[in-house]
This record gives structure tokens, C-alpha cells and sequence, in this order.
């Protein structure tokens, strides 16, 4: 017979201000098999845990369940304990008493009763358990980063400088990100490519560096210290080890200024052939097949030819003519690539909001209401105007220029109730820089509240209003149109609480705000992690485990997590590095032993588990004739779907067998 001690925790008032703790004390003693139940302030803090070592050896218990906050929080923590006390860590059950009883649940006595049925079905599951032993893997010292802005960028260079190999992915012919669009950077408005580009040098140059470009990952497969993944090296049509980066061919391709250039924002035009920008790294050019006139003509080899007539030509094919070095490659295909690592950095960055959603603005339509990026591109020396600030529509010096904020953040009718906390910080940059090249301009700056949280911000807004004449309005736009060659704006000043229309207005620049990647969630899926709801990545903790992702060695940075600053992005991606350094520190693994096993003999051959297993872990083996299916526990995530799909129950979760999951179904309803 199971002797069982169950342990309720109070987690201060977290869990004890809604359930009746002692009552659920005093009736998990009735239960069968319990000899021992108390209750605890704090069970994780160190006196709490000596409460259950020494219950633990006094009362011989042989299983232990705890109810306290979820598993994710402490469940390691306590398996420690239990086996402090001699026990195998895994004669353990948690009964979730917090995000699944008191913070959810209005009601005391309600709460109380199920907290009841919980700790009853933990105690039918825990007499159950069997002893589990976790297996040894050997951890492959390699990171693989996946994205190649700042937060990427410094995260591989930490990680490379421990000595540990790195595979950087960045799906851009260029590194870099957004960082390399700006032009100045609050708050000490240092120039952005001059602190960036020999970080980006550093990259290509690192000896332990290995960059992959114009590449994205397609499959992940394996587990912590073991990853196997999938690289797709797209044809750049140029061959990166021969190109020296003279940029000749660019100058000579007949689309050189007919195709929008992504980098520019769409501001100024590039060709077919092409480098997003002078820093890029590498300065290695990239053809783009969607435009490039050579590959968009029918292959001659592919071209049926009648008798008499000719064989077509390829057209244009000018870059390859030019180029001395024999670099382009019409011929190149994607590569695949398959490489294995012990750890994956997430360092994919955020997009911006689609500001012709606001049609009140005349986003999109009216071409001197342009996007904070617009303006950086507009006020950089190398970008679309050559730094000249001045009006899209007619390319004159604006009088008045008009910042908006908030849009595309905390605006729950878009979609987006959160704060992009960059937007009041960059734009009151951006009004010291049309100061700096506008002394006579006047600013306005439309703002819903200031936020601006970090070392030196407030001073800077407040240096953006008082040195450099910003005027702060506090209020709501609700539209903007065009009048006599300049443009009226209409809002509400909420501090005085009257209507404000400004005409006259020559520039408008919105303040759009972060949005997730349009494809985050596609890729988290590929990774085997999850996003929030609105496609961030989800830490596994937001507090205590703020850049590691919920599943073992796949860690997070920047703003993939969460719209944030450059000093954030750098910071995460040193908190990345250092866990990576962590896990590599370790020559072997233990893995977790709550893996699915198959019992050979009831399994019916059917191949259901092998057909739904998302880590590919099973396999169909055969023995003297005799087929049956098998599972690799190494590769093994304990997801599970095998032993649900499994109709024969041959296919068990260790830890979570059929056996557990019905005792604690019966232990609720039957004591
Ligand atoms: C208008 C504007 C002005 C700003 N001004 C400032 C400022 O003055 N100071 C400041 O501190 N911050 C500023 N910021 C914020 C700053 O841009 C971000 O903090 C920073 O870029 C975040 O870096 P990141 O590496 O996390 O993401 P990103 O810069 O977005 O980089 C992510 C990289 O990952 C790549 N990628 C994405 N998906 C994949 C994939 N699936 N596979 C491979 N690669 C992928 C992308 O191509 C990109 O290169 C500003 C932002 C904006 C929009």
C-alpha cells in the first residue's frame, strides 16, 4: 500500500486568500493511502522544504503531492526535494491550486471544493507512479542563431567568443535588421551604421562564426543538445566565395532603378541585381529571380523548337557579361542544408505596423503622410534624399511637421492593445533631428501619454521639448486631409479639452507601432515552441526565465519577444549567451525520462503512432517476424499523441500512463 503525505502550499495570500487551505489539509488525510497531510506559508521557500524532507523520512512516505502554484513554476524545485529526502524525483504529483483553483475561481467555497478534487485526483495519480530514471545524452557544442539583427548579432558574437561554434540564418541577403534603416539612435543619438557595421564585420570575420544569408530554416527536428535542422541557402545567382564586391554588375543591369528597394522602405528604387545597402554584409550582390530579366526567359534547353526555326536566346544577362570574376551563377539552385546543434538562439525581430489601416490619416494615399521608418530613411545621409528632410510630394523643406503617436499601439480596435514602448522614445529623436536640419520648422508632436522608461529617456523627451522646441499635445488625431497643397489635421486636445485643428501642415510622420513577424508563428511551429497571442514568442517565464522558450534549448532575444529598444535587445541577447554557455558547459545530459514507451506485445502493427508522432521518434521494427513499433527516447518529447492515437493502449507516456490518468478520474469521483 502507498503511503502518500500531501503538502498544501498557502503561496502567501496567492492561494491561501481564496481556498481554505486547512480544510484541504484536513480532508486530503481521509483520503486512501495518505498518512500525512500539512500545510505551508511558502512549501519552495527553504524552511518549506525541510517541512517535506522531514515528513518525508519521519513518516516513511514513498509518494508526495504537493498542492501549490503549476508545475511550470516548481516542479523541478520540489522534485529536488522529494529526492533529498531519498525518494525517486519522480513519486511526485503537483495539484495546481493556483492559475488552476484560487486565481481563476470567484468563489471561496467553490475554490475550496475543487482544490479538494484536485489534491484527490494528484494522490490517484501519485500511487500509481513508478520510479523513473533519466537517460544520458551527449550535448553537441554548436549554436544555431536564427536572424541577423542586433539582438542576433551580439548573441552569436557572446557565444562564438566562449569558443563554442555558431551558424547564423538571416533570410536577408544582408545582416544587420532594422537597426541598419536608422540613422541616429536615442538616447545619445549616436550614428546607428557607425556603432552597428563593425559588429556586423565582426560577425563575417569571426573565426567561429558561420553565416548563412538569403537562408531560412525549414525543419527542426531532436532535442536539447541533439537538434537536427533543416537550412534552406536560397540561389543568390552569385557565387559568394568568388564575388569581390566590386558592385559593377549592379551598375550595369537595365532595371538598376526600376524596383522599390525593401531597405529604403520602398523610397528609392534599386535593380534586378543588387545589395540592399553599402554596409551590407556580405557585400556580396543577390539577383532577384521575381525580376531579373535572364531568369524570367524560357530556358532555350527547355523551349520546344519546330523545324527551321531558331532556338530563342536568354535575354539581357548583362551582369554576368560584365563581372571579370565569372562570380554569376544563372545555374546556382537552393541548397539544403543539414546541420546538427546543441542549442537554437530565436533572434527574428519584429515588423511594423501596417499603417494603411488608418484611413483617417490619409496613410497610403496622401504622400507627405509618411511612417517613422520613411523618416529614417528620409533623414539619413545615405538614404533616398541624402539626408534632406523635405516633403514627398513636391520635394520642398517643410514649415510644419506633425509627429502622431500610437499608431498601431494601445489601440484595441486595431488588434493592438499594448504599448510598442519605442515609439514616443524615437520619435522625440526624430524631432531633434528635423531641429537639427530645420532650425525654422515647427513641431508638433501628438502623443496619448509619454512613456519613456530607461536611462536618460525622460531627460531626452523632456531636452526634445525644452532645448529643441517640440510641442507636445496631448490628444487623440482623428483625421487628416488635403487642402490647397498642404494638409489640415482635426483632433481633441485632451488636456484642455478642446477640439485643435491645425492647418498647414506639410509632413506628417506616424509613429508606427511593433508588430510581431508575419510568419512568427509559422516558424515557432517549426521549432516546436509557442507565441502569444499576438505572435510573440512566450518565454517560458517572463520574470524568472525571461529568455528561454518552453521547449529545452531553444532560447529567445530582441524583439521577437516583445517590441523593444536596442539597450533591451543587446541585454537579452547576453542573458542568451550566457544560458547557451550554460548548457554547453555540460559534456552529457540528462534527459527527461517521462518519454513513451510501446509494449511490443499489444502493439497491433497499425502505425498510428508513427503517423501522428510531430518529433518523427517512432519507428516500425521487426522481430521474428513479429512487427511492431518502437520509440527512440533520445528523440522522444513526451508530447503524448502516441499513446492517444494508440487503440490497443500499447503506447504509453512514462509518468502519465492510462492506469494514472483513470485512478485520478476515479479519485475524484469515488472519494
Ligand atoms: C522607426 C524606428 C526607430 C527606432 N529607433 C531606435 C533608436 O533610436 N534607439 C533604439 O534603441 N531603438 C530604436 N528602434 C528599435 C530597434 O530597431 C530595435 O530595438 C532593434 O532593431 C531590435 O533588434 P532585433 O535584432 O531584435 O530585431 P530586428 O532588427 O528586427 O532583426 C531581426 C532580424 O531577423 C531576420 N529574420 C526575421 N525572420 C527570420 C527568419 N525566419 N529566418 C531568418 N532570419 C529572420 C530579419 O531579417 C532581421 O535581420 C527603432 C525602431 C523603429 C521602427
Amino acid at each position: 500500500m502507498a503511503r502518500v503525505g500531501v503538502f498544501i502550499c498557502h503561496c502567501g495570500a496567492n492561494i491561501a486568500g481564496k481556498v481554505d487551505v486547512e480544510a484541504v489539509s484536513e480532508a486530503a488525510i481521509n483520503i486512501p493511502g495518505v498518512v500525512y497531510s500539512s500545510h505551508q506559508k511558502y512549501s519552495c521557500s527553504e524552511a518549506g522544504q525541510k517541512v517535506i524532507i522531514d515528513a518525508i523520512k519521519e513518516n516513511r512516505l514513498d509518494r508526495v503531492v504537493i498542492g501549490s502554484c503549476s508545475p511550470k513554476m516548481h516542479e523541478n524545485t520540489f522534485r529536488k526535494t522529494v529526492q533529498q529526502a531519498g525518494l525517486n524525483s519522480y513519486m511526485l504529483e503537483i495539484a495546481n491550486l493556483r492559475e488552476h483553483v484560487s486565481w481563476v475561481t470567484a468563489d471561496k467555497d467553490e475554490a475550496t471544493k475543487k482544490a479538494m478534487d484536485l489534491v484527490k485526483a494528484a494522490v490517484g495519480k501519485v500511487s500509481f507512479a513508478k520510479p523513473l530514471t533519466p537517460g544520458q545524452v551527449p550535448v553537441e557544442k554548436r549554436a544555431l542563431v536564427i536572424g541577423g539583427g542586433i539582438a542576433g548579432i551580439q548573441a552569436a558574437l557572446d557565444i562564438a567568443d566562449m569558443g563554442y561554434e555558431v551558424v547564423m540564418v538571416e533570410r536577408e541577403p544582408s545582416i544587420g535588421g532594422r537597426m541598419a534603416q536608422l540613422d541616429k539612435t536615442f538616447p545619445t543619438l549616436d550614428c546607428s551604421a557607425c556603432i552597428l557595421s563593425p559588429r556586423m564585420v565582426d560577425v563575417a570575420q569571426h573565426p567561429n562564426i558561420r553565416l548563412l544569408t538569403y537562408s531560412e530554416v525549414e525543419n527542426v527536428n531532436g532535442y536539447v543538445g541533439n537538434f537536427n535542422v533543416i537550412i534552406r541557402k536560397k540561389a543568390r545567382f552569385v557565387d559568394e566565395r568568388i564575388c569581390t564586391g566590386c558592385l559593377e554588375c549592379m551598375g550595369k543591369c537595365p532595371l538598376k532603378k526600376k524596383i522599390p528597394n525593401e531597405f529604403e522602405n520602398g523610397r528609392a528604387p534599386r535593380g534586378a541585381i543588387y545589395v540592399p545597402f553599402a554596409q551590407a554584409v556580405p557585400k556580396v550582390p543577390v539577383i532577384d529571380k521575381e525580376y531579373c530579366r535572364y531568369l524570367l526567359s524560357p530556358d532555350p534547353d527547355k523551349v520546344e523548337v519546330k523545324e527551321g526555326e531558331k532556338k530563342p536566346k536568354r535575354k539581357c544577362g548583362v551582369c554576368a557579361k560584365v563581372c571579370t570574376q565569372g562570380a554569376v551563377d544563372f545555374n546556382q539552385q537552393d541548397e539544403l542544408i543539414s546541420e546538427k546543434f546543441g542549442a537554437i538562439v530565436l533572434a527574428t525581430g519584429f515588423n511594423l505596423f501596417d499603417h494603411s489601416k488608418y484611413g483617417e490619416y490619409g496613410a497610403g494615399k496622401i504622400p507627405d503622410v509618411i511612417t517613422a521608418l520613411d523618416f529614417e530613411r528620409i533623414v539619413n545621409s545615405s538614404g533616398p534624399t541624402e539626408g534632406k528632410i523635405v516633403r514627398p510630394s513636391n520635394g520642398e523643406k517643410p514649415k510644419r511637421v506633425v509627429f502622431i503617436q500610437c499608431v498601431g499601439s494601445r489601440d484595441e480596435a486595431k488588434g493592438v492593445p499594448y504599448c510598442s514602448r519605442i515609439c514616443c522614445m524615437y520619435t522625440a529623436k526624430q524631432a531633434i533631428l528635423v531641429r537639427e536640419k530645420l532650425p525654422d520648422a515647427e513641431i508638433y508632436v501628438f502623443y496619448m501619454d509619454i512613456r519613456a522608461a530607461g536611462k536618460g529617456y525622460e531627460e531626452f523627451v523632456l531636452r526634445a521639448q525644452r532645448e529643441y522646441g517640440a510641442n507636445y499635445v496631448r490628444g487623440r488625431v482623428s483625421r487628416i486631409y488635403e487642402s490647397n497643397g498642404h494638409m489640415v489635421l482635426k483632433a481633441a486636445d485632451t488636456l484642455v479639452g478642446m477640439p485643435v485643428e491645425m492647418d498647414d501642415v506639410d509632413l506628417v510622420v506616424l509613429a508606427t507601432g511593433s508588430i510581431a513577424r508575419e510568419d512568427s508563428v509559422e516558424l515557432a511551429n517549426t521549432i516546436g515552441i509557442t507565441t502569444d497571442n499576438h505572435g510573440f514568442i512566450s518565454e517560458v517565464h517572463p520574470k524568472l526565465r525571461p529568455v528561454e522558450v518552453p521547449r529545452e534549448g531553444v532560447f529567445a532575444c530582441g524583439a521577437c519577444l516583445s517590441p523593444r529598444d536596442i539597450p533591451d535587445a543587446v541585454a537579452t541577447a547576453g542573458a542568451v549567451a550566457a544560458k547557451v554557455g550554460v548548457l554547453f558547459s555540460n559534456d552529457i545530459l540528462m534527459s527527461d525520462p517521462m518519454v513513451a514507451e510501446i509494449d511490443p506485445l499489444k502493439c497491433a502493427a497499425c502505425g498510428a503512432c508513427v503517423s501522428v508522432c510531430p518529433y518523427s521518434a517512432i519507428t516500425m521494427e521487426e522481430f521474428r517476424g513479429k512487427k511492431f513499433a518502437k520509440v527512440n527516447e533520445a528523440m522522444c518529447q513526451g508530447c503524448g499523441t502516441c499513446s492517444a492515437a494508440c487503440r490497443p493502449g500499447a503506447a504509453q507516456l512514462k509518468g502519465q500512463t492510462d492506469e494514472q490518468i483513470l485512478r485520478s478520474i476515479e479519485a475524484v469521483l469515488q472519494w
